[in-house]
């Protein structure tokens, strides 16, 4: 018996914006999955389709979609007699029933909720854990529990203080397990909250979109400093690393780059060029053990990428350089302009694609990011994803806020089903395998 019912639903995100909720029904059962949504999408993603009707939630209601899914989707998929086992036939069905190449027709939300969705179910008819159905998908052998990334200072369009760069992360690389992994990341995470308390007062330690604080500096070295001395406090020096995530395309402003963007009346003699930008990351990394940089240039600034991934030993990770898609991913490996993939399965929007888009990356010797969204979900997809294709390494948050540690939480279950078999990435992040 293959499908019996797909049902989408209106449900809200972790900033109370709408989004899609798919409930796919088998003779084993209800399957349920929920889509997350990013604050800034790039050019180059595939389309979320939002309403746009200024009437009603701000232009957020995803009522199309739902739609989509509800009166065009269930029935042709229903009709379609295809095994929920079967997810490429069943993400290359839907893409032909959108028939557009950025799913523009039906929408990525309508498509990615009901592939995650029929994933979850083909894992249940298997009758294994989901994280093993992916690795089956992917043709991965060898289980790998993730590093994960910590963001414990938010900035740039995610934060209302003055920091430009968006995430400073930590990663407990020296840690021997997940689950310790948590550990020195809640511990370290809480002495933060006691050093930016002490140094800027209460109100310092409000947190950002992604559970992370946000106070009010404006000096990226200072997030840098803060994080070091709450390394220290916890007793971590030399088992946590540092990464960042600079967004840089949100404060690049005709060829230069505004580290004082949020202030409308920036002084443009202070804008910095990539040669500039590019000193300041190298300066970082020797003053700091920041083992990770995403997106430090702008995402058409490719000579900048190029220059500075051929001048570190770090890994440079592409977000909105890359955005999960294969031609982008291609061109960037050619320039050679980065080293590591963000992975987000709703820029690309189907497992199936999210699955090839890591297997192209690894092949030409990349790493792999696997990376919630700043709008998310109580769903925990992207944690048997990360274990399943086994990449080595995370970002889902601060160890703060439910709709974060459930993806963590879900992760510290699977360390656990696994027993003496379970291995920890560590400080092979980059390449695990
Ligand atoms: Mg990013």
């Amino acid at each position: 018996m293959p499908i019996k019912s797909i049902y989408a639903r209106n449900i809200f995100d972790s900033r109370g914006n709408p989004t899609v909720e798919v409930d796919l029904i088998t003779d084993l059962g209800l399957f349920r999955a929920a889509v997350p949504s990013g604050a800034s999408t790039g050019v180059h993603e595939a389309l979320e389709l939002r309403d746009e009707d200024k009437s009603q939630y701000h232009g957020k209601s995803v009522f199309k979609a739902i739609d989509n899914i509800n009166k065009i989707i269930a029935p042709e998929l229903l009709k379609s007699g295809l095994e929920v086992t079967q997810q490429t036939e069943i993400d290359c069905f839907m893409n032909k029933l959108d028939g557009t190449e950025n799913k523009s027709k039906l929408g990525a939300n309508a498509i990615l909720g009901v592939s995650l969705a029929v994933c979850k179910a083909g894992a249940a008819k298997r009758g294994i854990p989901l994280y093993k159905h992916i690795a089956d998908l992917a043709g991965n052998k060898e289980i790998v529990l993730p590093v994960p990334a910590f963001n414990v200072i938010n900035g740039g369009s995610h934060a209302g203080n003055k920091l430009a760069m968006q995430e400073f992360m930590i990663l407990p690389t020296g840690a021997t397990s997940f689950t310790e992994a948590m550990r020195m990341g809640s511990e370290t995470y809480h002495h933060l909250k006691k050093v930016i308390k002490d140094k800027f007062g209460l109100d310092a330690t409000a947190v950002g979109d992604e559970g992370g604080f946000a106070p009010n500096i404006l000096e990226n070295k200072e997030g840098l400093n803060l994080i070091t001395e709450a390394i220290e406090k916890a007793g971590y020096t030399g088992k946590i690393e540092i990464g960042m995530d600079i967004a840089a395309s949100e404060f690049y402003k005709d060829g230069k780059y505004d580290l004082d963007f949020k202030n409308p009346k920036s002084d443009p003699k202070t804008y910095l060029d990539s040669g500039k930008l590019g000193e300041m990351y190298q300066d970082f990394i020797q003053s700091f053990p920041v083992v990770t940089i995403e997106d430090p240039f702008d995402q058409d600034d490719w000579e900048a990428w190029s220059t500075l991934t051929g001048n570190t030993q770090i890994q440079i990770v592409g977000d909105d350089l890359t955005v999960t898609n294969p031609k982008r991913i291609q061109t960037a490996i050619e320039k050679k302009a980065c080293n590591c993939l963000l992975l987000k399965v709703n820029q690309i929007g189907s497992v199936t694609e999210s699955i090839n888009a890591h297997n192209l990356a690894k092949a030409n010797g990349w790493g792999t990011m696997v990376s919630h969204r700043s709008g998310e979900t109580e769903d925990t997809f992207i944690a048997d994803l990360v274990v399943g294709l086994s990449t080595g390494q995370i970002k889902t948050g601060a160890p703060c806020r439910s709709e974060r540690l459930a993806k963590y939480n879900q992760i510290l279950r699977i360390e656990e089903e696994l027993g003496a078999n379970a291995k920890f990435a560590g400080k092979s992040f980059r390449k695990p395998l």
